[in-house]
C-alpha cells in the first residue's frame, strides 16, 4: 500500500523522526491485522503495549511525567499515522492522551505514580467518562453526584458511550458536586477505580465501526470514594475538561484525515488496477476528478490542522482553529471514504474490503470530541464576537 504525500516537514529532524516511525509501525504491525481486529472486534493489548514501548502514548506529557515530552504538532502526526493503519488503534492514543495529560497537568504525585507508569505503558486501561442519558453536548445537563460523607466521596450516576469502559482499569469521572454552581465551580474530576463496591460496566455496544474500540457504559451505585480520588481542586472538573479539548479535537480531527488518506490509497490503486471499457478506470476523467477532489480534502485538512497545532504550541488562542481543523477534517472524512467506496463499485460494499470499513469507522469523527454542529456553534460565535 502507497502513501499518497509525505505527512511530514514540520521543519524539525525530531518530527520527521517520529513521523517515519510511526508511519512504519502503522504499515508493519497495525495494518496487517486491522480487518481482523475489524471483524473480531478484538481488544489488541499486544498493539498497545509495543506502543507504550516506543512511547506513543502520551506524546505531549512531559518527559519528567514519563511521557514523550513532544509537542501537539507531533501529536498530530502521531495520530494520523497511527489511523492510517487503524481509527480505533489512533483512538486508543487520543484517550490516553487526554486522560494522561489531565494526570500530568492536575494529578498529586501520588495520582501520578499510581496511574501515569502504566498508562503509558499501554498496560493500564482507562476511561474518559463524561457523557450521561440526559448530557451529551451540553454537559450542563450532567446528573451525576459526588456528595461529601466525611473525607470520602459518595459517588451515583449513569455514564454512556464511554471508551474503554468494557475493559477500563480506571475511570476519570465528570460528576457534580456543588449543583448550585452549574459548570464552573460545580462540577469535579474523580479517578474512579472500576473494581470498586457499585461501580457496574452497564453494557458493551455493537457500533457501526471503529470495532476494536470498545465502547460502553458505568453505573455508580453510591461508590465510595477516598479523599484522594479527587483530581486537582474541588469544582475545577469542567475547567479541566476546556484544558484538554483544542488537542483533543485536533487529535480526532487527525484521526479522520488518516482515514481520508487510507481512502485516497485504496481509491487510487483501484482506479490504476480495475479495467473496464478497455481502460484503467482512472482513465476515465469523472474517477480522476474524485481521486483529484479526495486529495485536495486530505491536504487541506492537514493544513488546517497543522495550523491549529502550531497555534497551540505557541500558546496562542486556537479555539476556532481547532473547530475548523475538527469540523473540516472529520466531515471531509466521510466524502473521501464515500468517494472511495464508490471508486471500488460493488466491491467497496463488500465486508472485508478496506473501503467499506474505512467508511463506517470515519462516521463517528463528526459525533464524538464535538459534534459538527458545535464545531459551528463555537467558529460562529468567535465570528459574531
Ligand atoms: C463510539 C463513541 C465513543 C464515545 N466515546 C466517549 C468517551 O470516551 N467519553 C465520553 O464522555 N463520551 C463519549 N462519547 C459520547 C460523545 O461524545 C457524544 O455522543 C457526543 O458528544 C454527542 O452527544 P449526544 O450523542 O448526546 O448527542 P446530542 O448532544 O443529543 O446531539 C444530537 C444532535 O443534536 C445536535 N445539537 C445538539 N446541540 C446543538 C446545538 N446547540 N446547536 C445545534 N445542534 C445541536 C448535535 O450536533 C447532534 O447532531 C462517545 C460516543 C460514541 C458514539
Amino acid at each position: 500500500m502507497t502513501t499518497i504525500a509525505l505527512a511530514t516537514g514540520s521543519g524539525s529532524d525530531h518530527h520527521d523522526e517520529l513521523t517515519m516511525m510511526v508511519r512504519e509501525f502503522a504499515t508493519k504491525r497495525i495494518r496487517p491485522v486491522t480487518e481482523d481486529l475489524d471483524a473480531t472486534e478484538r481488544f489488541p493489548s499486544e498493539i498497545y503495549e509495543h506502543m507504550g514501548q516506543l512511547g506513543l502514548f502520551g506524546i505531549t506529557i512531559p518527559e519528567t511525567d514519563g511521557g514523550s515530552g513532544g509537542t501537539v504538532t507531533d501529536y498530530v502526526s502521531v495520530m494520523e499515522e497511527l489511523s492510517y493503519g487503524y481509527a480505533s488503534v489512533a483512538d486508543q492514543c487520543g484517550l490516553v492522551e487526554l486522560v494522561g495529560s489531565l494526570l500530568a497537568t492536575f494529578g498529586s504525585e501520588q495520582q501520578k505514580a499510581t496511574y501515569l507508569p502504566g498508562l503509558l505503558a499501554g498496560t493500564t486501561r482507562c476511561s474518559y467518562a463524561l457523557t450521561e442519558p440526559g448530557a451529551g453536548s451540553d454537559l450542563g445537563g450532567l446528573k451525576t453526584t459526588a456528595r461529601k460523607d466525611g473525607n470520602d466521596w459518595i459517588l451515583n450516576g449513569e455514564k454512556i458511550f464511554i471508551h474503554n469502559a468494557p475493559v477500563a482499569d480506571f475511570a476519570m469521572v465528570l460528576a457534580v458536586t456543588d449543583p448550585d454552581k452549574g459548570k464552573r465551580g460545580g462540577m469535579s474530576m474523580f479517578l474512579v477505580e472500576a473494581d470498586l463496591p457499585g461501580v457496574q460496566r452497564a453494557y458493551h455496544e455493537k457500533k457501526m465501526g471503529q470495532k476494536a474500540s470498545p465502547v460502553g457504559g458505568f453505573i455508580f451505585s453510591d461508590v465510595r470514594l477516598p479523599a484522594d480520588a479527587l483530581l486537582g481542586a474541588e469544582g475545577a472538573g469542567f475547567s479541566a475538561v476546556l484544558q484538554v479539548l483544542e488537542k483533543g479535537r485536533l487529535g480526532i480531527g487527525a484521526l479522520a484525515n488518516g482515514i481520508s488518506r487510507a481512502a485516497l490509497d485504496t481509491a487510487r490503486e483501484h482506479a490504476q488496477s480495475r479495467t473496464q471499457f478497455g481502460q484503467p478506470i482512472g482513465q476515465f476523467q469523472a474517477v480522476a476528478f474524485t481521486l483529484a477532489d479526495m486529495a485536495t480534502d486530505y491536504e487541506a485538512a492537514r493544513l488546517l490542522l497543522r495550523r491549529g497545532a502550531e497555534l497551540l504550541d505557541r500558546g496562542e488562542p486556537a479555539g476556532m482553529a481547532c473547530s475548523m481543523a475538527k469540523l473540516f477534517a472529520s466531515e471531509a472524512s466521510i466524502r473521501t471514504t464515500s468517494r472511495a467506496v464508490q471508486i471500488l463499485g460493488g466491491s467497496g460494499y463488500i465486508r472485508g474490503v478496506e473501503a467499506e470499513r474505512l467508511y463506517r469507522d470515519a462516521r463517528i469523527t463528526t459525533i464524538y470530541e464535538g459534534t459538527s454542529e458545535v464545531q459551528r456553534l463555537i467558529i460562529s460565535r468567535s465570528l459574531l464576537r
